[in-house]
């Protein structure tokens, strides 16, 4: 783990606890048994914990949120082949998610979900598809002809493959900008999903959703994230992620 890393896991877990249980959005990459695509993945085993520390929290796992407290969604960046191979899990506890798609990466790319596969998934009631861009590359740092490419390309392909309006967006690797926010915006992208953690009714940014990353969180550091102990990290993330 990287020093920074470290550091922010330390804060998240002396962090001070909120009384109230704030819906929030939750950041995972992918899920693995045995075969892990992604040093980013999360074990079955971990997986099926924090869904019983959600439930047994009282929050309920929904696809999107509606309501200011006890709501928590679910979201996978990228797309890769864990999610797919191990969806059983997904259906075992019956929980909703969002998977975030690089289109590009849907012809086959190792090790990540083809066409065919997104659209198995896609026909699960479970599951709620949102573009990851077209080629994952940082949108804060982009020209607007390859910002607009990135973001409608993903929106067009998608739309194409599974008959589904999108209007989720997740910006890779965290990145955004004003420009950003304003040209997702203008093409339809209604909720763009960023890396800032926090409430889910505090927008930094009209339409911008914040996440917590959660995906190696012990019990004890999961359980604080819920209750809002990476809040503190907000500063941390903007100074890393936002372009004025
Ligand atoms: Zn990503």
């Amino acid at each position: 783990m990287k020093i920074g890393a470290a550091i922010r896991r330390k804060i998240v877990y002396f962090a001070k606890q909120k009384t109230k249980k704030y819906s929030k959005v939750l950041v995972y990459h992918d899920i693995h048994d045995d075969i892990k695509y992604t040093n980013m993945s999360t074990s079955i085993n971990q997986f099926t914990r924090h869904i019983n520390i959600i439930r047994d929290m009282g929050f309920e796992i929904v696809k999107n949120i509606t309501k200011p407290e006890n709501q928590i969604q679910i979201t996978f960046d990228d797309a890769f082949l864990g999610t797919y191979n191990n969806f059983f899990i997904i259906e075992r506890l019956n929980v909703p998610i969002t998977i975030f798609v690089i289109t590009s990466y849907l012809n086959n790319v190792y090790p990540y979900i083809n066409h065919e596969q997104l659209n198995i998934l896609n026909k699960s009631s479970l599951v709620g598809i949102g573009s990851h861009t077209h080629s994952h590359r940082k949108l804060n740092i982009l020209s607007q002809k390859n910002l607009l490419f990135e973001l409608r390309k993903s929106k067009q392909m998608l739309e194409d493959l599974l008959s589904v309006k999108i209007t989720d967006l997740c910006y890779p690797e965290g990145k955004f900008s004003k420009k950003v926010i304003k040209i997702a915006t203008d093409l339809g992208y209604d909720k763009q999903f960023s890396l800032i953690p926090g409430r889910y009714d505090k927008k930094l940014f009209k339409n911008v959703q914040r996440r917590s990353l959660v995906q190696h969180a012990d019990d004890k550091e999961f359980k604080n994230i819920l209750m809002g102990g990476d809040n503190i990290l907000e500063k941390w993330y903007m100074f890393k992620h936002y372009l004025s």
